[in-house]
């Protein structure tokens, strides 16, 4: 028999359900999920997990896609047109499609919604049990690698759209020493009292920008000091100036952080300069 899905109101061929590439949930892990167990065609334990849904859906602010009763009835018509007796059921609804950028698409667009169900073999589970199970450890890492350029970018997008709430550009991280890490989508920097160029190590967990590390090379042979080491807020609130990088900002001017005014408020000369001197070098030797 073959598999159906739902995908966003139409049952499908399991093999030919599909979201859109620029489905949220593909670009920035931006999305939520269930699974139920199914006995005998039912959900186990149905109230935890449609509650444990709605509050990671309020959680991240992705609209409900329908009420509570008309999802049990997708849910329900997915395990019926599976003919699923004993088996899992699974849920994914995402903040939508929309054109990629980190932020919440605005105006909001309709959730994405994918039910899908398979059938799990009971007789050989229970095998399995009476075996028991072997166990592993490993380092608690759950998000500690964020110098792999990952998919994995919820955080990233929560903190980009609490920027642009507040009318900022960017959101930079900050552990829980004080030090910024870097940027939601850049890597940070200040000139600090004497002149000299900080961005974070990249010993420490943020991703190796590109453009970071080519504008350490520019701004060296044109004769600045650069020390890669990390910044408090404070020090960078009392910086000359700040800035961020990335492939997509270039070298962009800093002018306030948390409302307080970096320097005069406005953008300050070596970033502009380093702004120029990054376009011409990259414009020269793109291939
Ligand atoms: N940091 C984060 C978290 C990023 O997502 C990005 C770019 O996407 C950067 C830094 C800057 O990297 P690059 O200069 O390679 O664009």
């Amino acid at each position: 028999m073959s598999r159906v899905a739902y995908v966003n109101g139409v049952y499908v061929p399991h093999g030919e359900a599909t979201v859109h590439i620029e489905d949220r949930g593909f670009q920035f892990a931006d999305g939520v999920y269930e699974v139920w167990a199914i006995f005998g065609g039912r959900l186990a334990d149905y109230d935890g997990h449609i509650e444990r849904l709605g509050r990671s859906l309020d959680e991240l602010r992705i609209d409900h896609p329908m009420s509570s009763g008309a999802l049990t009835n997708v849910l329900r018509e997915v395990v019926r047109r599976n003919r699923v007796r004993e088996g899992l059921l699974y849920i994914q609804i995402t903040r939508g499609t929309a054109p990629r950028d980190h932020p919440f698409p605005n105006p909001p667009v309709p959730p994405t919604l994918v039910v899908t169900c398979k059938s799990i073999d009971r007789k050989a589970a229970e095998a399995k049990a009476r075996n028991g199970a072997a166990v592993i450890t490993v380092p608690e890492t759950r998000w500690a690698r964020c110098d792999i350029k990952t998919v994995g970018l919820l955080p990233n997008a929560l903190a980009k759209q609490a920027a642009r709430e507040r009318g900022a550009m960017e959101a930079w991280f900050v552990d829980e020493l004080g030090f910024v890490t870097e940027g939601s989508s850049t890597n940070a920097w200040i000139v600090d009292a004497d002149g000299t160029l900080r961005t974070r190590d990249t010993n420490a967990n943020i991703l190796r920008g590109v453009t970071r590390r080519a504008l350490i090379d520019i701004a060296r042979d044109a004769g600045m000091k650069v020390e890669e080491r990390p910044f408090t807020m404070e020090e960078a609130k009392a910086a000359k100036e700040a800035f961020f990088t990335a492939a997509s900002a270039f070298v962009m001017p800093a002018v306030s952080i948390d409302g307080a005014k970096i320097g005069n408020g406005k953008p300050g000369p070596v970033a502009l300069k380093l702004r120029e001197l990054y376009l011409a070098e990259a414009r020269e030797r793109a291939v």
